[in-house]
């Protein structure tokens, strides 16, 4: 097989079909894509609504619930209590294929029959107002966060306890606010790309570090400001000037340790312990292309924050041993799963949602522990077989054979998945798109608090706050689905006074587009090495080392970076970072 450029079917733009792809694709039997890569990955995150939660009714009770379906949805909700108690078989939605209609169109219909769960939060306790969180205890909006407790506010929270406001928190950390990508760190405010970190504000990328303030890239430090080593007594000096319990404070601090991170080098990609992999964020992995967010991954192509996948192509979040996966979300512990959205410890499974421990499964929802069913419907091996190769023929004749659901089949209006938060479109595109949009819901409050009344100082705040309707300072007009106004609840007022943090000015949504900003887009640009021999190109960076490829000369290492031509951070080669940071 040839290289092969062909025109994506939805954004018009070409992309290119590789040897090695049409390989897999001969191997697990699909035609090649008609939709380009990044295409393929937006349709598939509209299938996923992680963080964005409504009020609406159940359909079986009539009680008011928490969901991630809004009232609007089309689709059937019902409280989790009817799931849990066994009394859902669904089994009884199944119906027969008609071969005089097409695939997609049919199992659209079928899928608006079958109820679904309001949330998915699992062996959790105290935690209803969250989605897809599991083994936890006393967490608040939080979502893909598990075994964890007492987490307010957290996205990708793993194995942890206390934190407020963190995207990915995870290995036993512990009283972290405002972090990104953090493992084990505790007592830590505005940590990012850190580990083993304790007791510190304000770090870029560092690693084993105690007792540090505003510092990037250090290994191995205690009492540091600004990368400056100091003695306990300078250091506890220095830290005093800053009060944090201050917003206005806060605010300044934040953009003093913007400006110094400015001065502080990057290196060009994410990627440790692993062999021939383009991407970003990789990590032990081998052979992984064009990936974002992957551990542990051998000979795959096009995988988002996924871990422990083989031979698999196209999938966006999932873990546990995956082999021959093919355009999936949620698919953990699975093998040769195709066209799923939510498929874990299963095998064979094609064309399904929320399908569990089951196996030889074909267009179905919400099954567990089953094999040999298409749309709901018990069959014999020898009948499921027959019957499956048949529907394929159809599928092969009506053009759907091969291609992931239609975005119209979301259960979700799409500003309301994850696809909105890297393929952001306006109202007017999702309409155009044939898609459904959410409004915010009707607003039934009164804003008793703007950032501007807020008292500036934690200590002046009491527990009447709690009372209070706060405006976010975006007042809507951002592209963070912002909610306009926000409440402080108990257990956070205690975070803040404990950690003496002033109160947040902005929404729980802003708050989390502010975060996402941190990270890189999964995005690839042509850059090259800005060391200049003894510093960087613009002279703001000063080596430490001796570079011993280049001596005093211009590095001359080009490479593809995360880091989009113009952006301001000196950008270095691997070779020029690890003499700098090591
Ligand atoms: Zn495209
Ligand atoms: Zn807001
Ligand atoms: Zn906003
Ligand atoms: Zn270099
Ligand atoms: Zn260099």
């Amino acid at each position: 097989m040839k290289e092969e450029t062909r025109k994506c079917k939805n954004c018009e733009k070409d992309f290119v079909i590789e040897p090695e792809d049409f390989n897999f694709y001969a191997k697990i039997k699909v035609p090649a894509p008609t939709w380009c890569p990044e295409c393929r990955q937006m349709r598939r995150m509209s299938f996923r609504n992680e963080r964005n939660l409504f009020k609406r009714k159940c359909d079986k009770t009539g009680e008011n619930i928490i969901s991630v379906f809004s009232s609007n949805s089309p689709f059937i909700v019902y409280n989790r209590a009817y799931f849990d108690n066994d009394e859902f078989n669904p089994m009884e939605y199944g119906r027969d294929f008609d071969f005089s209609r097409p695939f997609f169109e049919q199992f659209a219909e079928f899928l608006k029959s079958v109820p679904l769960p309001t949330l998915s939060v699992g062996s959790a306790e105290n935690c209803d107002y969250n989605n897809d969180v599991s083994r936890s205890k006393d967490c608040y909006l939080c979502s893909r966060t598990h075994d964890s407790n007492n987490m307010l506010y957290v996205y990708r929270g793993n194995k942890s306890r206390d934190c407020v406001d963190c995207m990915q928190a995870v290995k036993k950390s512990e009283f972290l606010y405002e972090c990104v990508e953090c493992a084990t760190c505790n007592k830590g405010n505005f940590l990012y790309f850190s580990e083993n970190c304790s007791n510190s504000n304000f770090l870029w990328n560092c690693k084993n570090c105690l007792d540090c303030f505003m510092c990037s890239n250090l290994r191995n430090k205690q009492y540091c400001f600004k990368n400056q080593e100091l003695s306990r007594e300078e250091y506890q000096k220095k830290i005093a000037e800053y009060y944090l319990g201050s917003f206005k404070n806060l605010e300044k601090a934040k953009e003093e340790f913007e400006n110094f991170n400015q001065t502080a080098i990057r290196k060009y990609l994410n990627i440790a312990n692993s062999q021939n992999c383009t991407g970003d964020n990789i990590l032990n992995s081998k052979n992984a292309k064009m990936c974002f967010g992957v551990k542990s991954a051998e000979n795959v192509k096009y995988l988002w924050d996924v871990m422990l996948y083989k031979n698999s192509m196209d999938c966006y979040s999932g873990g546990r041993n995956n082999e021959l996966i093919y355009e999936c979300t949620a698919v953990a512990g699975s093998y040769n799963c195709q066209f799923c959205v939510r498929a874990p410890d299963s095998h064979d499974i094609f064309y399904s949602t929320y399908v569990r421990n089951s196996k030889n499964i074909f267009g179905c929802t919400e099954l567990r522990n089953k094999e040999y069913c298409i749309l709901n419907k018990q069959y014999s091996k020898e009948d499921y077989e027959a019957l499956k190769e048949k529907i394929k023929e159809h599928m092969k004749k009506t053009g759907e054979w091969g291609e992931f659901f239609p975005m119209n089949l979301s259960q979700f209006e799409y500003n309301t998945t994850i696809a909105q938060e890297y393929f952001p479109k306006t109202k007017e595109e999702v309409l155009v798109m044939g898609l459904r949009w959410a409004d915010p819901d009707e607003k039934n409050y009164t804003i008793t608090q703007t950032p501007k009344t807020m008292e500036d100082s934690i200590e002046n705040v009491n527990e009447d706050i709690l009372k209070e309707v706060l405006g976010c300072a975006h007042v809507g007009n951002c592209e963070h689905g912002c909610s306009t106004a926000f409440k402080i609840i108990p257990r956070e007022l205690e975070f803040y006074k404990r950690m003496n943090l002033p109160l947040p000015r902005l929404c729980p949504n802003c708050r989390h587009y502010g975060r996402l900003g941190k990270l890189n887009p999964p995005k690839l640009w042509k850059g090259k090495c800005q060391c200049a021999g003894k510093q960087s190109e613009s002279g703001i960076y000063k080596n430490l080392a001796e570079h011993h490829l280049h001596g005093d000369k211009h590095c001359p290492n080009e490479f593809e970076t995360s880091y989009a031509p113009g952006r301001p951070e000196i950008v270095y080669c691997e070779s020029c970072y690890q003499q700098e940071v090591y």
